[in-house]
């Protein structure tokens, strides 16, 4: 393998997935220039199967970087929230928020695909293989092999955004003993603009408007979730609706993929010169939809953060100062939920019922619900 000269860049992104592309963009739209390496090929994304639920904060954000997918955004206008074989429900409402949507839900590859048209041809190093990373006083040294050749690049910062990570002694992890099986189905009569998440004994199921479809995400615990998996069609659409009910019928559905849950949160964001964001800085549980509308935050305050100070090695600590209150809390906020909701235990079955007649009939309590969705951490006081 030749080894070339080493190189440098002001900003090197490692993982050039929605929220490093998003990073690059935001920094670019300021005049400053960063570098994305991922070791995918950039088509790759295409066969992402996630939906993502998108908050309408989060829209504001991508239309600044001219990366809003207009056309692939199902508006949700109504969430609708129940807990199977239980009492209570509430409805949250866009039109209490004078906004169009409270938020959207979008393919992972159409967003990919939006931001990815704004890069320029030599924004990202796609299918390289990081072999090495130093640290030190003035800058990180990333090793690499790229295209047959070891590649060095000095970086004043080096942006890890890699989505979840693996082995980490950094990494705090809290299994949920729960996978989520995602798919689309048809759903008759259509869905009218309408989320539903009803928690369940095994686990939340969402059903989000997308196209004419519903993405499903069914959490399951893992034996459940193999038995699911294995299901043929019909078998398959008779076990949602016996989770579901009968209020909405569902037909063709699409094929079955499936993602381990557990929150993995990083202790510290910075380390000298090198800053985790995103889902490598924080991976929760897709329940309410938190992870990009976090990892977006994550990219923007950066961009922001270093836009405004300038490179210098210290703004990091800025940096993670000011996302605290919103990762903590959007990880505590999921976290409660899963944990709360996820059980058939009587006595909080009853108090989860109380707690959805209380979100239904006293209006600041689903507000802050509402705006969480819509804002993330600007619904806290
Ligand atoms: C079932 C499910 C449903 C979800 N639903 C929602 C939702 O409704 N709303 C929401 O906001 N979020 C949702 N999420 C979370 C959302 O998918 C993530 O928060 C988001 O994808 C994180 O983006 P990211 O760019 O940080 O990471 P990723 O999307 O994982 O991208 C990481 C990139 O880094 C690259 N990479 C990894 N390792 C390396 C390496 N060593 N070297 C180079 N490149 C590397 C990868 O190839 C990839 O391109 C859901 C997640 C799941 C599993």
């Amino acid at each position: 393998m030749t080894e070339t000269p080493p190189e440098h860049a002001d900003i090197l992104i490692i993982g050039a997935g929605p929220v490093g592309m998003t990073l690059h963009l935001a920094l670019a739209a300021g005049g400053q220039k960063s570098l994305l390496l991922d070791r995918r090929a950039p088509q790759a994304q295409q066969g992402d199967p996630r939906a993502l639920a998108l908050s309408h904060g989060a829209r504001q954000l991508l239309e600044q970087i001219n990366s809003w997918p207009s056309r692939a955004a199902t508006p949700i206008e109504t969430i609708h929230v129940s807990q199977k074989d239980g009492f209570g429900r509430t409805l949250i409402d866009h039109q209490e928020y004078a906004l169009p949507a409270l938020g959207y839900v979008v393919r992972y590859r159409d967003l990919a695909g939006a931001l990815a048209a704004r890069l320029a041809s030599d924004a990202v190093l796609s299918e390289a293989e990081v072999l090495d990373v130093t640290p030190g006083d003035e800058h990180v040294t990333v090793s690499l092999r790229h295209a047959g050749q070891r590649r060095r690049i000095q970086t004043r910062l080096l942006v890890h955004a890699e989505g979840t990570p693996g082995d980490d002694p950094a990494v705090k992890v809290s299994d949920y003993d729960q996978h989520a099986v995602i798919c689309e189905v048809t759903p008759t009569p259509g869905h009218n603009k309408r989320a539903w998440e009803r928690f369940t004994p095994d686990g939340p199921l969402a059903l989000l408007p997308l196209g004419d479809q519903f993405s499903i995400v069914f959490t399951l615990p893992p034996a459940k979730a193999d038995a699911v998996m294995a299901m043929d069609d019909d078998t398959f659409i008779a076990a949602l609706q016996a989770q579901f009910g009968q209020r909405l019928r569902f037909a063709k559905p699409g094929p079955r993929s499936r993602f381990p849950l557990a929150l993995r949160l990083r202790d510290t964001l910075v380390d000298g010169r090198e800053v985790w964001i995103g889902n490598t800085a924080q991976t929760l549980h897709p329940v309410s939809g938190q992870g990009f509308n976090l990892g977006i935050r994550d990219a923007w305050q950066l961009a922001e953060v270093l836009l405004r100070n300038g490179l210098d090695a210290g703004q990091l600590a800025t940096y993670a100062a000011s996302r605290r209150l919103d990762r903590r809390g959007s990880a505590f906020f999921t976290d409660q939920i899963v944990r709360s909701f996820s059980n058939d235990f009587g006595p909080l079955k009853l108090a989860r019922g109380l707690g959805l007649l209380a979100l239904d009939l006293f209006p600041p309590a689903r507000h802050f619900v509402a705006k969480r969705m819509i804002w993330g951490a600007r619904a806290w006081p």
